[in-house]
């Protein structure tokens, strides 16, 4: 009986681990023949400057399954980072993103950046910055307009190769954000190391950021180091007038949540933008295709 003792213990996990491998399994399955059908859609949540005024979106990947149902991108996107699919996600994403841009412009609203999300995977490959030039050239946007918002975790410990590749990014025109600022165990050293524009304080910190919680005294501390270091300083994940003023206050620069918009299609958000900055009045219905 004792020397079943361990593979017993072993024997009980082991359907629990089948299970998740397989709804793993599945979900790559389903994801790969999503992205060749054109399943994944992209969303668009507008960010607004300190006066209210929209300066761009970003885009966010939206995969409502046939056969699944809704699927979040904290599901999926570690799968398509697993598995390599997050390659052709990232340039189905790219590609709509300057487009939809490019296309808002030339519709006569007033012209908006948009950021794409990148996963520290693709900041590995050499590939990257042709994708990124092969995008911008394709839908005519002018490369100031395009961001790229890295995560903090992987812009930590960056070596030689990725400094390059960041370069070579800028060089381009780009804009480079830090995304999920301050949720890493980080140095504060490669804020200056790295070339970026732009660091966009975590959700976290924005959520408690009730007056006098340390929540509160962390963001303004993050928004500062923003500040004096020259960065764009966003927040995102705001939510209510208590939060935003909190953060207008301590010098944020530009803000992203609920209390403004969801992340919307892009033919509501070419909507919403119409309705915001009162352009192109006449032409509601054909600026985009409703997706
Ligand atoms: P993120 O880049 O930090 O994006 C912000 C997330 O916060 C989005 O979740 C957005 O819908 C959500 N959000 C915005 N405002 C609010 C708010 O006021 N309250 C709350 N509670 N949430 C808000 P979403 O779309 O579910 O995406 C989650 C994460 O998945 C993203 O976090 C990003 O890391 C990743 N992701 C999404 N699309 C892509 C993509 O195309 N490529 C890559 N690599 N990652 C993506
Ligand atoms: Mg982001
Ligand atoms: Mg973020
Ligand atoms: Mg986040």
């Amino acid at each position: 009986a004792a020397k079943s003792a361990g593979r017993s213990a072993f024997a009980f996990y082991t359907p629990q681990l089948n299970s998740a491998a397989v709804e793993r399994l599945h979900l790559e399955a389903a994801l790969r023949r999503a992205l060749e059908r054109g399943e994944i859609e992209v969303h668009f949540q507008p960010k607004v400057d300190r006066d209210g005024r929209p300066v761009s979106v970003e885009a966010l990947a939206r995969w409502d399954s046939a056969e699944l149902g809704a699927i979040p991108p904290a599901k999926f996107i570690p799968i398509a980072e697993d598995t390599g699919l997050i390659e052709p996600l990232t340039e189905h994403v790219l590609r709509t993103a300057c487009r939809e841009a490019a296309g808002w412009a030339g519709a006569g609203l007033p012209p908006i950046g948009v950021a794409v999300n990148l996963s520290p995977r693709l900041l590995r490959g050499a590939a990257l910055v042709e994708r990124v030039a092969a995008a911008l050239a394709a839908s005519g946007l002018p490369a100031h307009r395009l961001e790229l918002e890295i995560t903090e975790g992987s812009l930590m410990g960056t070596g030689a190769e990725t400094l390059e590749r960041l370069n070579a990014l800028k060089a381009l025109g780009v804009r480079l954000a830090v995304d999920d600022f301050g949720t890493g165990y980080s140095s504060l050293s490669y804020l200056r190391r790295l070339p970026l524009d732009v660091l966009k304080v975590d959700q976290s910190f924005v959520t408690g950021a009730v007056r006098g919680s340390d929540q509160a005294i962390l963001a303004r501390a993050i928004i500062s180091i923003g500040r004096e270091l020259g960065l764009t300083v966003v927040a995102e994940g705001v939510e209510s007038k208590a939060q935003w003023r909190l953060l207008h206050e301590a010098g944020c620069h530009e803000f992203q949540g609920y209390l403004f918009s969801r992340p919307l299609s892009a033919g509501d958000f070419a909507g919403w933008l119409r309705e915001r900055t009162g352009t192109g009045a006449g032409g509601r219905r054909s600026v985009t295709r409703s997706t």
